[in-house]
């Protein structure tokens, strides 16, 4: 399997790699720094750099059945296993998405509600909520997540067994249906003060980088559904 080097570090945008398999226009590497879809957030884009130059565009990022999955753009030949290149993920689109994706974190804070589904974009996110009786506030929303961009929070990860998440289920409440695991340790993310989920996604280091954010209309979706739009208001 790929050694997934975003998981320890999201700021990584480029590692050596070599070929170990082909399917297709699917790539596998020993590592990557390409996030493949999963948990609401989609799969980077980027480029795979050959030694004698040449570059292959890698139009999205899956879990395939050998691990990480370069889905080359059409028209391009897939290197032979055992060749060595330089991964790059889409650095700027990347970025975003973990702020976005940072951000949903906050708004699963900000509306006390259990979560339905979601949808981590580079433009605009989305999470779906049980509202129950509740009446979601827009502007109480916005207000919330200001404030928490402001504090500037650090956001960590931490590691447990497996076994333990068993014992506490409510740190799996939203944005992965299914939170990945790796050699029996699961992964969570802490936002100091604020958050404590399991979570395989990228985020940025703390709450500040996130930036201002704008708070869309709130959509029903069903009687009790509420969906809330967020974006990146710069
Ligand atoms: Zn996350």
């Amino acid at each position: 399997m790929t050694e997934e080097v975003f998981r320890d570090d999201a700021y990584a945008a480029r590692c050596e790699a070599v070929v170990v398999g082909v399917d297709g226009a699917n790539v596998y590497l020993d590592r990557t720094v390409l996030y493949p879809t999963g948990g609401g957030q989609p799969g980077d884009r980027g480029r795979l750099v050959l030694a004698d130059g040449d570059v292959l565009e890698v139009a999205d990022t899956l879990k395939g059945p050998h691990g990480v999955a370069h889905r080359l753009a059409d028209g391009q030949s897939a290197p032979a296993p055992g060749t060595r290149l330089t991964a790059e993920v889409d650095w700027p689109r990347r970025y975003q998405l973990m702020r976005m994706h940072s951000a949903m974190h906050l708004l699963c804070k900000a509306v006390d509600c259990p979560v339905t589904g979601g949808q981590v974009g580079e433009a605009k996110s989305r999470l779906d909520f049980d509202a129950g009786e509740t009446r979601l506030d827009k502007e109480a929303i916005a207000a919330r997540l200001a404030e928490w961009v402001a504090l500037d929070r650090p956001i960590r990860h931490l590691w447990i067994d497996a076994d333990e998440l068993q014992s506490r289920p409510e740190l799996v409440r939203t944005m992965s249906v299914r939170p990945p695991t790796t050699g029996g340790r699961l992964r969570l993310v802490e936002i100091e003060g604020l958050d404590l989920q399991a979570c395989g996604g990228t985020h940025v280091r703390s709450t500040g980088e996130i930036g201002a954010l704008t708070v869309g209309k709130i959509e029903n979706k069903g009687r009790q559904n509420r969906r809330v739009n967020i974006a990146l208001a710069e």
